[in-house]
């Protein structure tokens, strides 16, 4: 299963925002955007004065946004799209929805995890369950009435114990339910438009796959 492999602070730069990539990094003072908000390379500094961006580049720029704050790769994400655009309604929204359904963002934003990338390891290292059956799979969608639930052997871990004492809930979406005690989530409505945490433009992305 590709991910992206390099730093990922360069990506922030990339993008002129934060994208919080790196959990309780990216709110200290060791966060490379505050110290370097250009872009890397040689030319990077320059990047900031250049004249008024292209629609493509606006589309690219908004498209690539999308991609890393949920970690997914180009072909993936285009998949993504095409899905969407073969479901009923809006296909930015579509898309949206979609990748805010993936288990490893599910767990991110029950609190189980400090960003998407921490999420995805523990995924993959097979720490969850969804309805009771062992889960390992990042892009896994869930449903509405999935139960998302931390493995018993996984729960002795110094981790989750630790974990288990600060949850506190307060960053959980209407969408999801958090049973704190229990490490346990489960997903009560379908994600909407309004439920996603990130400022992204989806219509600029469907420009771009449309063009
Ligand atoms: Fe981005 Fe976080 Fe790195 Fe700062 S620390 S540049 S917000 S990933």
């Amino acid at each position: 299963m590709a991910r992206y492999l390099k730093p990922v602070c360069k990506l922030c730069r990339r993008e002129g925002e934060k994208l919080f990539l790196k959990g309780e990094r990216c709110f200290s003072p060791k966060c490379s955007f505050e110290r370097r908000s250009y872009p890397a390379g040689m030319h990077g500094k320059q990047a900031q004065f250049r004249r008024k961006e292209s629609d493509y580049a606006l589309q690219l720029r908004a498209k690539q946004k999308a991609r890393r704050v949920y970690g997914v790769l180009e072909r993936q994400f285009r998949r993504y799209f095409e899905h969407a655009q073969r479901q009923p309604g809006l296909t930015g929204v579509n898309l949206l929805i979609m990748l805010e359904r993936r288990l490893d963002n599910v767990v991110y934003r029950l609190g189980f995890a400090d960003s998407r990338a921490q999420a995805r390891q523990l995924v993959r290292h097979g720490h969850f369950t969804v309805n009771d059956a062992k889960v390992d799979i990042p892009s896994y969608l869930v449903n509405v009435g999935d139960k998302i639930a931390v493995r018993e052997s996984s729960r002795r871990t110094t981790y989750f114990k630790e974990l288990a004492q600060r949850l506190d809930g307060t960053r959980t979406p209407g969408w999801l339910s958090l049973d704190a005690a229990n490490l346990t989530g489960t997903v009560v409505s379908a994600p909407s438009r309004d439920d996603i945490d990130v400022t992204l433009n989806e219509q600029l992305i469907v420009e771009y796959y449309s063009r």
